[in-house]
């Protein structure tokens, strides 16, 4: 069993260089890449991808973990060992259960797609992208026959991005969410109106771009972002990706005239980026190394971007920090103006621009209606008016047009159906953990309004960071918080956080 196991992993430490190769040159193209070089760069990254998936599905990791698969039941199951082959079967039944053909055409196809989406949400019209979506939703259902499913048809696609979960378990959370959360937004907005200042125009100034940077880099290190580790530069689209452990990258956008748009996307990212560099050291180069899935990957930004950079007493510290920064644009906004000006819930038409609150809408929204259109239930021909009546329905508002509804994200033009719950279940996640974090960590909101860091960072390496992908997210919820997916923490979050700002009882 030695001989196997070791062959197996020299033969995956390969494949995750490979893919870390493909990881750099994706992260150097959304960077530093001059635009002329982009049919280079996709003839390169369809090489090496190409390379590792054929390694990958070779016979010889077939037989390797055929070997290996009486052996492994002798492992303790949380064992490195008996994680990696466990991991590395799931996935290696999902990369060959989908044949060649189907993979070449959906990679065709969204590529034919993307360009047709920006085309059309350009001229806001969905008609141009319609018979891409019609064909990327038949070619999604034929990818969910081929890996297989017993339930609902969303189920294999939803485990691409979030193995083990399944599509009734994502209706459970959000069937909670959703009864108490129209309801919700409606008395947030009521208590807010109520409340006095609803507008905050400074947060509109003009700031200057190196001391927005220099701002997110204090707080990063703060966090406890290593920088000997990891980097941070620009990009059009903040992203993190990491190459390894020791080098993780994360990207941000800055605008002149919109404070928080860089302000708590470094955040976001750093949250990311934190969680790649604490996954233990002996799991790099193999593919247990990075996060567990991308909810899980989500909880970890959410909660730095949200629960510790949107809190109270986070500001009671950085404010002064970043007035010093700013002493123009900020000199007569007193500490209370800014919090509330950060935390305010207003419904909007666009996802990326919503709010800690409205913003779980979004996804209900995206999940219901991929759903449908997977099983038949919609066609793509009635989506526009879909999901028209479902943003009148959850967020009283009508868009203006396309690009401003279904048009606005680029998701589905990449053939990515499944891919938008797991945002909202990040949001759950972070909750439930920061919960349990506050339980075992006495002084844990008083550390974080002294601008200390390292205890919860710490408490999150050691439950959370150092496991890599070893665990699926139900998993490791119930070994960190003994139950597993769930909305109350979060609303109980929401309504006391906003019950306090507006001095009210939500
Ligand atoms: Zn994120």
């Amino acid at each position: 069993m030695k001989d196997q196991l070791d062959e197996l992993k020299s033969r995956l430490a390969g494949i995750v260089d490979l893919r870390a190769a493909s990881a750099l040159m994706s992260w150097d193209q959304e960077t530093y890449m001059p635009p002329g070089s982009i049919e280079a760069r996709a003839a390169q990254l369809a090489t090496v991808g190409r390379l590792a998936h054929e390694l990958f599905t070779s016979d010889g990791i077939a037989d390797l973990l055929a070997g290996l698969a009486d052996e492994v039941t002798g492992l303790h199951y949380d064992s490195d060992d008996a994680s990696l082959i466990r991991v590395t079967r799931r996935e290696f039944d999902k990369a060959t259960r989908i044949p060649t053909e189907l993979v070449a055409a959906i990679a065709r196809e969204s590529a034919l797609a993307q360009h047709a989406w920006q085309e059309a949400r350009s001229r806001s019209e969905f008609k141009y992208f319609r018979p891409h979506l019609e064909k990327l939703v038949a070619l999604n259902v034929e990818k969910a026959e081929a890996l297989g499913y017993e339930d609902r048809l969303y189920d294999p696609l939803l485990d691409q991005y979030e193995p083990e979960m399944t599509a009734a378990e994502v209706e459970r959370a959000f069937s909670g969410l959703e009864a108490e959360l129209v309801p919700l937004v409606q008395a947030i907005a009521e208590a807010a109106a109520g409340s006095g200042q609803q507008e905050f125009p400074f947060l509109y100034a003009d700031y200057g771009e190196q001391e927005q940077w220099d701002f997110g880099v204090e707080v990063m290190r703060d966090f406890g972002f290593d920088f000997e580790r990891g980097r941070q530069d620009r990009s059009a689209h903040p992203f993190t990706t990491s190459f390894s452990i020791n080098d993780v990258r994360l990207t941000t956008r800055i605008q002149r005239d919109f404070l928080p748009s860089a302000l708590f996307g470094s955040l976001h990212e750093c949250g990311h980026g934190l969680y790649e560099q604490g996954v233990a050291a002996r799991l790099d180069r193999t593919p247990l190394a990075g996060g567990a899935s991308l909810s899980v990957h989500e909880s970890q930004s959410r909660l730095w971007e949200n629960l510790v950079g949107r809190s109270r007493g986070f500001w009671s510290h950085y404010y002064p920090h970043l007035k010093a920064r700013f002493p123009g644009q900020l000199g007569d906004v007193d500490e209370d103006c800014f919090y509330r000006a950060i935390n305010q819930v207003r419904p909007s038409l666009i996802r990326v621009e919503a709010d800690e609150v409205t913003y779980n809408l979004h996804i209900i929204l995206r999940f219901e209606l991929e759903n449908a259109l997977l099983e038949g239930a919609l066609t793509v021909a009635d989506l526009p008016e879909a999901w028209n009546a479902k943003i009148e329905h959850y967020l009283g508002l009508v868009p203006g047009n396309d690009a401003e509804g279904v048009l606005q994200d680029i998701h589905w033009s990449m053939g990515a159906f499944g891919y938008f719950p797991t945002y909202t279940l990040g949001n759950l996640i972070s909750s439930q953990l920061f919960d349990r974090a506050q339980q075992e960590l006495s002084g844990l909101d008083q550390q974080i309004a002294s601008g200390h860091f390292r205890e919860l960072l710490h408490w999150l390496r050691e439950k959370v960071h150092q496991h890599g992908q070893k665990y699926a997210a139900a998993e490791l919820l119930d070994r960190i918080v003994g139950q597993g997916l769930a909305a109350d923490s979060w609303l109980r979050h929401i309504r006391r956080k906003y019950s306090e700002l507006y001095a009210c009882n939500l």
